[in-house]
């Protein structure tokens, strides 16, 4: 069987927006394609990968901009593998992390058509990176939870806060921003502590990418004053401990050291 063959799908992670940090395989595939269906979290740079001769449609749903229902676009796929096009689902980040992968895999197998995944680098691998911190640490924090924190417009969010409480995990919230105030409140009330550090990561990889420190008891102020519009992830627990921007630090290093050779 050939890695891309006509009337099959391939649901391709895009990971985070950095075109640099897409597999070499999503990259073959992208090219490979005869149609690419991505999403509005695929950012321009990565698009720009995509030969002139792949069909791109935008299928892009954003929190409270939807232009395609999850069936629709679950139809448009199965319809242009039968039509036996060589169909790529692009997706931001990971597709099986928060990216209704199992709805399009169940639509194809239900159609008989074959599908396939290419993981991608998630957002919050990405937003550790940008930190330069690790996501989980040696006898602190022994776990690492995704979670999402997207409710139904008009809906609480329905999380096992007592369990998410976990001062020795470490919580990377996925579709947080407008829920920020609900989860700190959440996590204070079961007993996490208001000193607990987090990270907030707004445009993990690109070239606009900010990253702020606060606290669980100031995470709601931050996150309402601080964000902008960008895709953000919050990263809460011990892990995120500010430690000092070691990149930085050793940059300044090599700039004195060459300043002092010159005199
Ligand atoms: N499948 C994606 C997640 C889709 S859910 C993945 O694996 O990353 C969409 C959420 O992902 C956004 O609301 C945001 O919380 C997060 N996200 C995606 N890209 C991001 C980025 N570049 N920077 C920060 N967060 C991002």
């Amino acid at each position: 069987m050939s890695e891309f063959e006509a009337g099959s799908v391939w649901l391709v992670g895009a990971g985070p927006g950095d075109p640099d940090l897409l597999t070499r395989k999503a990259e073959r595939l992208i090219r490979a394609a005869s149609v690419l269906f991505h999403d509005a979290l695929v950012g321009p740079r990565v698009l720009d990968l995509v030969p002139p001769h792949v069909r791109l449609v935008s299928v892009g749903k954003r929190s409270g901009r939807h232009s395609k229902d999850q069936k629709s676009i679950d139809r448009l796929i199965v319809e242009a593998a039968l039509a036996g096009e060589r169909v790529v689902r692009l997706k931001g980040g990971d597709p099986a992390i928060f990216g209704r992968a199992t709805e399009e895999l169940d639509a194809c197998r239900a159609a008989g058509v074959p599908v396939r995944i290419c993981p991608g680098i998630t957002a919050a691998s990405a937003a550790a990176a940008g930190l330069g911190a690790s996501l989980t640490l040696r006898g602190l924090a022994r776990k690492l939870t995704f979670v999402t924190a997207h409710a139904r417009a008009g809906e609480a969010l329905d999380l096992d806060w007592a369990a998410l409480a976990d001062p020795q995990a470490t919580l990377a919230i996925y579709m947080g921003k407008k829920a920020a105030p609900e989860v700190a409140k959440n996590l204070l009330g079961h007993g996490l502590s208001p000193d607990t550090p987090i990270a907030l990561v707004e445009n993990a990889s690109l070239p606009q990418e900010r990253r702020l420190r606060t606290t669980l008891g100031l995470l709601p102020l931050t996150a309402r004053s601080a964000l902008g519009d960008g895709p953000a992830l919050i990263l809460i627990g011990e892990a995120l401990r500010d430690r000092g921007e070691v990149v930085n630090r050793y940059s300044e290093n090599s700039l004195t050291r060459r300043e002092g050779s010159r005199t």
